[in-house]
């Protein structure tokens, strides 16, 4: 047996079962570039779900990150500390947003946004006490809660988990018709992501998430936009809503604003909306801790610093045109915005699975999502050579399986 199998035999025996994980054990990272315990080097076309946006390493937040844990890590909001100003007033003025308010995974924030949402429809708008109803796409990805699982039409993420959440209503994704037709008065909230990322890079129509805006505004509706996979520059934009110039009334963020090195989410919103919450109204033991709170405005800087936003759009237009030119009889269709790509494998001939552990093979990282769809999300800081070497190993794959159907 292989060093590497018996590292997956070791965790398996320990380590709960509910990841389908691809068969390599990681050992190191630096930049785009990963190896395995047997040596050999992999890109990251992964980049952890879009957390590890600045790549593995960077020496520059491992420096901020040594420094502030020897200063101070961990106190609890039960006092102030000095990180947190500073970085929610850079995260305020980057987002347009007023006010935010710190969490850790990306699930916890979106429940804070379900918490202030049906809050503000009570306090502000007056619906009845325990009859808020906040508005959902199908498809859509928030996280892993019960609550939020209450609203996932994915029937695996589902089954056994009940009894569910009540207080949300289902509309299809990119049908503004659907939206208001949906609104009652006892409607607080409206929540999307900006691009749908686990139901496979789904762009939405040019000019639906505008056109919510106005239906949300008129009847009072909060809209609310999830980013914690779009965010940060990942879709050649700061946000993903900036591509159609729209004003949320509430964002939240997660994955890359930790830098790929410590979980960092954030409730962003306006004041009216962050109002609603009062002292032991909700809070997190970690949440807005000295560590994160410095990493998060060394990662936006960063993302300055580096010109992230202008890199994801112009690496973006070149991996989706290369990815295009390949013209692989086995993909359907090749989607993106910036560094953010879905390929959709025609099923009729293969699985993405398939795809992904050949992908590994030929030292590519990437990760189906649902049976169809590869996402190509790499560090946004990449360099040419490792995005070149994708492309090629990518089209050394496909060539591979159209070879083994023409046989
Ligand atoms: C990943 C993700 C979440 C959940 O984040 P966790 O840190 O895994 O809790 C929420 N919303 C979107 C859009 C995501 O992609």
């Amino acid at each position: 047996m292989n060093k590497t199998q018996e590292w997956i035999n070791y965790e398996e025996k320990w380590c709960a079962n509910n990841y389908n994980s691809l068969p390599v054990v990681l050992t190191k990272g630096k930049g785009e570039w990963l190896w395995d315990i047997e040596g050999k080097r992999y890109v990251d076309m992964m980049s952890a779900y879009s957390a590890v946006s600045l790549g593995h390493a960077h020496p520059r937040l491992l420096e901020v990150l040594i420094n502030q844990a020897q200063n101070l890590a961990v106190v609890s909001r039960a006092f102030h500390s000095e990180t947190l100003a500073p970085f929610f007033e850079k995260l305020c003025l980057l987002s347009g947003m007023d006010k935010a308010l710190p969490m850790n995974t990306g699930v916890e924030a979106v429940e804070t946004a379900l918490k202030a949402a049906r809050r503000y429809g009570y306090e502000k708008k007056a619906i009845p006490d325990g009859k808020a109803q906040i508005i959902v796409a199908k498809n859509n990805f928030h996280g892993r809660t019960i609550s939020v699982i209450s609203f996932s039409s994915e029937p695996e993420y589902k089954k056994h988990f009940g009894p569910f959440t009540p207080g949300f209503v289902e509309i299809p994704y990119g049908d503004s018709e659907a939206l208001k037709k949906a609104i009652t008065p006892h409607t607080c909230a409206f929540l999307i992501e900006a691009i749908q990322g686990e139901a496979g890079i789904v762009i939405p129509p040019v000019g639906w998430l505008k056109t919510c805006q106005e239906i949300c505004n008129q009847h009072d509706v909060l809209f609310i936009i999830d980013e914690v996979q779009t965010g940060l520059a990942r879709t050649g934009k700061m946000f993903a809503f900036e591509h159609e110039n729209v004003k949320p009334d509430a964002i939240i963020l997660g994955k890359a604003l930790g830098g790929g090195i410590l979980p960092l989410s954030v409730f962003l919103a306006r004041k009216e909306v962050m109002d609603v919450f009062t002292p032991a109204s909700h809070g997190s033991t970690f949440g807005g801790n000295p560590l994160a709170a410095r990493i998060g405005l060394e990662v936006l800087t960063l993302i300055e610093k580096e010109e992230l936003v202008e890199r994801s759009k112009i690496l973006g237009e070149k991996l989706l045109q290369n990815l295009k030119e390949l013209k692989s009889p086995l993909v359907k269709d090749v989607r993106g915005k910036g560094l953010f790509i879905g390929v959709e494998i025609n099923p009729n001939f293969l699985t993405a699975r398939k795809v992904c552990e050949k992908l590994l093979e030929n030292g590519v990282l990437s990760k189906e999502t649902h049976d169809t769809v590869i996402r190509f999300a790499p560090p946004l800081n990449i360099s040419n050579e490792g995005l070149d070497f994708a492309v090629s190993q990518f089209a050394k794959t496909m060539s591979f399986f159209e070879q083994n159907l023409k046989s």
